[in-house]
């Protein structure tokens, strides 16, 4: 190994060099942002101003805040004034506490030809804040491949073209991560960036986190999946980032009230202790506990959300992933988070495309992977989930989104859109694992049907209608995407607050902003719209919060105290929301209240809400959603909940179905559920402080401290 690493790093060429003074973190802030335009080789340091932590706090809120900055409303994801931003927050590297170890990236994605955001573990972003720097802003294009190398402990940043090493990211980590460590000890303090030769070809792109598990002596990886940031970064013709940080310790992010922090960190660790087993069992099974809970509630999308629970869905629920994993204590993406999710396979035989017979880990699959790739493609396999987990993601690409687009393109085909000789003999039917898998394989070699999948479900409807002459409407219907991302795993059909939950999202329907499904649906505790739209205020402006500040969501909700039911408002789990609250105090020295976290938020939030209009976005017209998201679009799916929706005809729309056709039914019941849709829009604006159109007000962005003449410039075009 170490001959071959040699090898590798003799064929770099160092293009730049960049010195700096080496600073501590205070308060969770360095107050510099390292800027690097691959173009040509600039190399500088930014300062971050008050007024940006004052308004931004950090993370999500950087990154939106450097890329409005660097492009204009014509401005391409391909173009090199595109950036990719990595930031953690102010919270993030703090390892007393759970889940403070988050990275969030910011780019314009090529799916959604907006801005997007993504939220990952592994240590990057906290590595990149000791080393000196709070946020990483690339823009500009590299000639050819190229590794940045930031070495915190020398302070020191480098430019290196780097010809030899792999593209495809389990190779790729475990070479760097050799090359730049000094010893076996010195691997955790290195976190590498990647993606995949996939991402050259798609769309679809993400970007893995690494990790280093000193138990398992091997690297790990996390994602930041959404929005395709993996197709910008191999654009850029980055092969990588590497950080280099040695010395954390548990005041590395120098708070300001350490002694809180502890306390905090002690009483969550307890909580996660004694209660974890009888709730979620995280620890165990990692988010794979949601498949059984999913398709008891009837909420698991299978057949590319046709039906929510299959009778073979016990095949690939926790029970069986439990056979599969290693329950480690490392399983954490971040030092110190006890929830430990971060479930591996260790080892793992592979079957298919060109690692076929390695034995590999797979660092997964979470639920989205399993739902996505799994019951919404009617494939019920643990080891086809494992195989296309793996190679989603050492070829760089979203299980999510592969998984929607691979459920789209088998409806198609097996409804007579596409046939055998568009998919150049793939036999996407429903079910047909090998097919799925061979699609994928054809997205990492960048040929054949694959480069048309690869695209994603809106560009395919758009080629499926005009060159194989299918309805467009009905490519509408089924293709799972809004605003140009395909869905994340949760059947929204039956909530309406779910179906805002998505279709109302700034970056697209992913479920991280907003997860209603059980307080609408199965506890009905929102009944009215005005309930709804305070759900769809309170929640996507708390959820942001974690993105400001690089946490993990998972701690706040996936474990709840012992008493969390006998509270006034159980969902919002309060006595962590003031454990939040009483963290940004104790790191920034900052006192803030429980309203002004949702401030915080509410500014970055509307803040991305003009970014999208700035970009051509963000309007009613935006916030459209496929009907398939909204209720039965064929007769098969109404009939088989045939009950439920004869109940709510009578019942909620005075229709009588006796007697009616299923294709009368579901024409009535399709114009009944989009009106509701229009008026919960209506009523979700109002409570955001928006107009009709879905356009935060001037008296809105002044109350939030954002009416800057440029985002008043943005907004008063469209008022
Ligand atoms: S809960 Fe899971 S995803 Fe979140 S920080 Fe902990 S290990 Fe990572």
């Amino acid at each position: 190994m170490k001959e071959s690493i040699e090898k590798l790093k003799k064929a770099h060429k160092l293009l730049k060099t960049f010195e700096y003074e080496l600073k501590e973190v205070n308060r969770g802030y360095t107050d510099r942002t390292l800027y690097i335009n691959l173009s040509d080789n600039t190399i500088k340091s930014k300062p971050v101003t008050q007024e940006m932590k004052d308004k931004f706090i950090g993370g999500r809120g950087f990154g939106l805040w450097y890329l409005w900055n660097a492009v204009t409303g014509n401005t391409k994801w391909n173009n090199p004034e595109n950036e990719i931003i990595i930031s953690t927050g102010p919270i993030g590297g703090t390892t007393q506490y759970p889940g403070a170890g988050k990275s969030l990236v910011v780019s314009l994605s090529p799916t959604t030809g907006t801005v997007v955001d993504s939220n990952v573990g592994g240590y990057f972003g906290p590595l990149l804040k000791f080393a000196g720097w709070d946020a990483i802003e690339i823009q500009g294009k590299a000639e050819k491949d190229v590794i940045v190398f930031i070495d915190g402990n020398n302070g020191k940043v480098t430019i290196e073209e780097a010809p030899e090493e792999a593209v495809d990211t389990h190779i790729l980590i475990e070479q760097l991560t050799e090359m730049y460590a000094d010893s076996e000890e010195d691997k955790r303090n290195i976190s590498v960036v990647s993606s995949g030769r996939a991402a050259e070809h798609t769309l679809i792109g993400m970007l893995n986190f690494s990790f280093y598990d000193p138990r398992r002596k091997f690297v790990r990886i996390k994602q930041a999946g959404r929005g395709g940031i993996g197709t910008v970064f191999r654009d850029k013709k980055i092969k990588a980032l590497v950080v280099k940080y040695a010395g954390v310790k548990g005041d590395t992010n120098k708070p300001a009230d350490k002694d809180t922090i502890n306390k905090l960190g002690i009483k969550m660790h307890k909580e996660i202790h004694d209660l974890d087993d009888m709730q979620n069992s995280m620890r165990k099974t990692g988010t794979s506990y949601l498949v059984k809970i999913m398709n008891d509630y009837d909420l698991l999308p299978t057949h590319n959300f046709k039906f929510g629970s299959h009778p073979e869905a016990e095949k690939i629920s926790s029970a069986e992933w439990k056979k599969w994993f290693t329950v480690t204590k490392t399983d954490g993406c971040w030092y110190g988070c006890t929830l430990a999710c971060a479930k591996t396979v260790d080892v793992y035989e592979l079957k298919t495309g060109p690692y076929k017979g390695q034995k590999v880990c797979v660092d997964g699959p979470e639920y989205e992977t399993i739902a996505g790739v799994g019951s919404n493609c009617g494939i019920f396999d643990p080891e086809y989930i494992l195989e296309c987990n793996f190679y989603c993601d050492t070829y760089g690409i979203d299980t999510i989104s592969f998984g929607t687009l691979t459920a789209f393109v088998m409806e198609c085909y097996e409804n007579g859109i596409i046939n055998k000789e568009i998919t150049g003999g793939l036999e996407l039917n429903f079910g047909n694992k090998e097919a799925a898998m061979e699609l994928l394989h054809q997205m990492g070699r960048g040929e054949g049907f694959g480069l048309i999948a690869g695209q994603g479900v809106r560009r395919m409807k758009k080629i499926f209608a005009e060159e194989y002459g299918a309805d467009p409407d009905f490519l509408q219907d089924i293709g799972m995407e809004a605003k140009g991302m395909e869905y994340s795993e949760y059947l929204p059909k039956e909530s309406l607050a779910q179906q805002g939950g998505y279709g109302l999202t700034n970056k697209g329907p992913q479920h991280d902003e907003a997860w209603l499904i059980f307080m609408d649906m199965v506890n009905n505790q929102l009944p009215t719209f005005e309930d709804k739209a305070e759900a769809l205020h309170y929640f996507p402006m708390f959820r942001t919060w974690f993105g400001l500040n690089g946490l993990c969501k998972l701690p706040w909700n996936d474990i709840v105290p012992e008493d969390n039911a006998r509270t006034d408002e159980p969902a919002k789990v309060p006595e962590h929301v003031q454990n939040y609250v009483d963290l940004f105090s104790a790191v920034t020295g900052k006192k803030i209240t429980k309203e002004e976290l949702i401030l915080q938020s509410e500014r970055v939030y509307n803040f991305q809400r003009v970014f999208n209009l700035k970009m051509g976005f963000g309007t009613r017209e935006h916030d459209r959603i496929p009907y398939r998201s909204a209720g039965p679009v064929t007769v098969e799916e109404y009939e088989s909940r045939a009950d439920r929706y004869d109940k709510q005809l009578k019942e909620l729309v005075g229709f009588d179905p006796e007697g009616k056709s299923t294709e009368e039914k579901v024409k009535v019941l399709r114009k009944y559920r989009e009106e509701q849709y229009q008026k919960l829009c209506d009523a979700v604006y109002k409570r955001r402080g928006w107009n009709e159109n879905g356009i935060p007000t001037l008296e809105t962005l002044k109350r939030l401290g954002i009416d800057y003449p440029d985002v008043v410039e943005v907004v008063k075009k469209h008022l």
